[in-house]
């Protein structure tokens, strides 16, 4: 149950040895919105290693807003990224969207993503509380907490307990910033359920110009680890250029990340 009432203690997940949650250390999750090839792949995985992340991301199958946008390399990205973790030792984050890609996902991705659109797909939820694989919840566009702990309940039920939460933003009337970054929901997932929960500043703004100081926050409110989309190249990005982090900046949000991490 994700009820803290059930289950007192934090719960840890462990990723290849990684562990998000209780209170070791901040994980911090970096890479590109979207896996654009292998070489591009595996030169921002060795930048986000030696930038002091831990983990790396990449999208390969791609929820776009038009069907005429990019929509992933597929199962070729998922191959790209299980290079680029054989080479630089990092475990990878990537998208999953629907219940027929699950073997996929399982045989070779560490942490399988529910994005925030599939955050209510209780078919594909069910499902992925069948396997024993890490699932990194994103919170729905417009969904209450309430809503949100319960698509963890529905993975959780299914006999999964590896659920981490991740706030990405939530549509309010505000239109400067893409998403408003719910940062009071740290402090209430914390007291209401024992699970991990990691912020993504980068889709929550928008704007690179404001993840670090969103990421900081985060940090200081208690979350347990950060996804940020980096690029080495953002004004090519295939995908979320506008968000994406430089290496050198992302560099420098760790090293400020691990010294608030070290006071909270
Ligand atoms: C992503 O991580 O690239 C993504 C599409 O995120 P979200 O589901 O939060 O929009
Ligand atoms: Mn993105």
């Amino acid at each position: 149950k994700v009820n803290r009432l059930f289950h007192p203690e934090d719960t840890i997940v462990d990723v290849n040895g990684i562990k998000i949650g209780g209170k070791e250390k901040i994980v911090v999750i970096g890479g590109p919105c979207s896996v654009e090839g292998q070489e591009q792949i595996s030169r921002i995985a060795k930048e986000v290693k030696e930038a002091g992340a831990d983990m790396l991301r990449g999208g390969a199958y791609k929820p776009r807003t038009s069907p005429y946008a990019f929509q992933g390399l597929g199962f070729a990205g998922i191959m790209n990224l299980e290079q680029a973790k054989k080479e630089t030792g990092m475990p990878i984050v990537s998208e999953i969207m629907s219940v027929d890609k699950i073997d996929e996902f399982v045989e070779h991705v560490d942490i399988l993503q529910v994005g925030a659109r599939n955050m209510q797909n209780f078919d594909l939820l069910k499902a992925l509380g069948k396997t024993n694989k890490p699932i990194l919840l994103k919170r729905g566009l417009s969904n209450t907490i309430e809503e949100w702990l319960m698509s963890a309940e529905y993975i959780m039920a299914g006999g999964n307990p590896n659920v981490i939460l991740c706030e990405r933003g939530i549509r309010t009337f505000e239109k400067y910033t893409r998403n408003t970054l719910d940062l009071s929901v740290i402090p209430i997932i914390k007291k209401k359920t024992h699970l991990p929960i990691i912020i993504d500043p980068s889709h929550a703004t928008g704007d690179w110009e404001l993840v670090e100081a969103m990421s900081l926050a985060a940090i200081a409110a208690g979350a347990d680890g950060l996804i940020i989309e980096v690029h080495d190249h953002p004004e090519c990005a295939w995908s979320d250029g506008a968000q994406s982090l430089k290496p050198k900046r992302f560099k420098e949000l760790i090293e400020k990340g691990r010294v608030i991490a070290n006071v909270v």
